[in-house]
C-alpha cells in the first residue's frame, strides 16, 4: 500500500492530468510532526484529488489519521484523531498566492517538485491542537488518585480508634 505513492510529487503535472493518490505512509516519516507527539506509532491515510479551478492549479482530498499528543493537563498520552480536508491552490510566485481564491489554502512550490511528505506534514501540522487535552476530566482523576492514595496513608498511620478510646479512658480516671 505504502509503495503506491510517490516520494516525490509535481504538482501542476498532477493538476493538469487530474492525477490521484490514494495510500499511507507510516508517522514515523514525518520527523517534525512525530517529535511533538508521544509516540510515532501509525499511519496517515492519504488521498489527494489535484485538477484545475479556472487557472488555479488545486490540491483536495483528506488526510486521516490517529496521533498520540500529550496532554497538556495531565501529561499522559491523548489519542487525536485527524480527519483533516485538504483545501490548497498552487502557487508558482509568491505574487500568485494572492491571486488564489480566499476559500483555499496557499500551496507555494519553491521548485517545481516537492516531497509528498512535506505536503502532508504541514498540513497535518496546521491541524494539531495547541493545548491537546483528554476530553474526559483527567485532572479531576489525578486529583482523587492523590488524594486516596494520601488518605490511605494517613489511614494506615493512624491509631486504632479503641486504642484512643482506652487511653481517654485511662487518663480520664487518674
Ligand atoms: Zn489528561
Amino acid at each position: 500500500m505504502q509503495n503506491r505513492l510517490p516520494e516525490i510529487i509535481d504538482p501542476i503535472h498532477l493538476a493538469d492530468k487530474r492525477g490521484e493518490l490514494h495510500g499511507q505512509i507510516p508517522l514515523k516519516q514525518l520527523i517534525r510532526l512525530t517529535e511533538k507527539l508521544v509516540n510515532d506509532e501509525g499511519i496517515v491515510s492519504v488521498d489527494l484529488y489535484f485538477g484545475r479551478e479556472g487557472r488555479t492549479p488545486k490540491i483536495d482530498g483528506k488526510l486521516k489519521t490517529t496521533l498520540h499528543l500529550q496532554c497538556q493537563n495531565c501529561l499522559e498520552s491523548v489519542e487525536f484523531e485527524i480527519d483533516h480536508d485538504v483545501n490548497l491552490g498552487v502557487a508558482t510566485k509568491f505574487e500568485h498566492v494572492e491571486r488564489l481564491p480566499d476559500e483555499v489554502e496557499p500551496l507555494l512550490l519553491e521548485e517545481e517538485t516537492m516531497l509528498l511528505t512535506t505536503l502532508v506534514e504541514d498540513e497535518l501540522l496546521l491541524s494539531l491542537p495547541d493545548y491537546p487535552r483528554h476530553t474526559h476530566d483527567c485532572m479531576a482523576n489525578e486529583i482523587v488518585k492523590k488524594y486516596t492514595a494520601a488518605f490511605e496513608e494517613e489511614a494506615t498511620k493512624k491509631p486504632n480508634p479503641f486504642s484512643v478510646l482506652a487511653t481517654l479512658k485511662s487518663t480520664g480516671e487518674s
